[in-house]
């Protein structure tokens, strides 16, 4: 990490940029209100820190060796206590009111797709979801319209853009594959990363070249740094805008565990004080059962989340995926009436106490 000194000219830090990527590394510049720092991309070792440190303009120059830098809140430009906010059109991720992404787990229709996306806009939400490529445990399973071929897949991402504009909701939906990140970035405001393929770093910087906000879940079985550690590809193409989501790990023990992963809440907190980035919260696939997610969205909004994936359907009965966690419309707004309110506790209490 070389931190420049205040005051320092956009030569110097073009000399230092050059410096670094004539060791065959890339140079990421954060230039902050009122320093700016270069981040190396790559095999830090192969740089000399002590050159570096006394070329002009240069106030320190050292070895970072947290995996996760470029979106660290200690090595961050911005002055303390600033988050980064993603703006979505309209909505701000990040900021001081919480976010409400909502909608089907898939895109069955156009129709299932229109009505959903009515209603959940009038339950309050800001974001549009809708899976168009599935990832599922069996191949005999419905795998999104997706899995219809490059034409249907349109289609379906074309009916999630009208149903997003047509309500005034930004929407976001699943990449799945590489193959597939051209086509979903001409469609969605933000590219969402499953919780599967959070190690996928090929599938990350190509989503993340595409210069659009990236919703990435964390995997099941990823431990926070590892978790971070990946979104830090994506801020490594010089895309910060990540949007981070908890959404449940793995059980451990034998015996029933009553709900689908364990709701890590914790980490919440936690990865709020690592990194700047936002972190929101699926209770739906973290517990897989429907009478649980007020109680959860409640919990996650408490623990500070800066908002939350809900998966609703009209008629949860009849939904071809994750049937039994979703949730009507009007359980959406009841949570959403509610978690305000916490938000709004919590965040005086913060301003009091800080
Ligand atoms: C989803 O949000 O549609 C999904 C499949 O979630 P996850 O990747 O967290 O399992
Ligand atoms: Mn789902």
């Amino acid at each position: 990490m070389i931190i420049m000194k205040t005051g320092a000219t956009p030569e110097q830090i073009k000399r230092v940029v050059k410096e670094i990527e004539s060791y065959g590394l890339r140079a990421d510049v954060s230039q902050g209100a009122y320093r700016t720092v270069i981040g190396p991309v790559g095999d830090e070792r192969k740089l000399p820190f002590d050159r570096i440190a006394v070329l002009p303009g240069v106030k320190e120059a050292q070895m970072v060796d947290i995996p996760y830098k470029l979106i660290s809140r200690e090595y961050s430009t911005a002055p303390e206590g600033l988050e980064h906010i993603i703006k979505v059109g309209e909505v701000e991720i990040g900021g001081k009111e919480p976010v409400f992404i909502a909608g089907p787990c898939a895109v069955e229709s156009k129709a299932q797709l229109f009505k959903i996306a009515e209603q959940v806009k009038l339950a309050g939400a800001h974001i549009l979801r809708g899976g168009v490529f599935k990832p599922r445990s069996s191949v005999h399973s419905f795998q999104g319209l997706g899995a219809g071929g490059p034409d249907a897949a349109g289609e379906a991402l074309d009916w999630l853009r009208e149903a997003g504009r047509k309500f005034e909701l930004p929407v976001v939906s699943e990449v799945r594959g590489e193959g597939q990140v051209d086509l979903v970035a001409e469609y969605v405001d933000i590219i969402q990363i499953g919780a599967r393929n959070m190690y996928d770093q090929d599938l990350l910087t190509q989503v993340a070249r595409k210069g659009k906000p990236v919703l990435m879940k964390r995997h099941f079985g990823a431990g926070i740094e590892e978790y971070l550690s990946f979104a830090e590809y994506i801020a490594a193409e010089g895309n910060k805008d990540v949007i981070l989501c908890e959404r449940g790990i793995v059980p451990m023990g034998k015996g029933k565990s009553y709900t689908r992963y364990i709701f890590d809440l914790a980490s919440i907190p936690a990865i709020q004080k690592e990194t700047f980035l936002p972190i929101i919260a699926d209770p739906s696939h973290a517990t897989g059962r429907r009478d649980l997610i007020y109680d959860m969205s409640c919990a996650a909004i408490a623990a500070g989340a800066s908002g939350l994936m809900i998966e609703v359907h009209y008629n949860p009965a009849e939904a071809l995926v994750d049937a039994q966690q979703q949730i009507t419309p009007d359980e959406l707004k009841s949570i959403i009436d509610t978690c305000k309110q916490i938000n709004r506790l919590i965040t005086s209490e913060k301003s009091r106490t800080r």
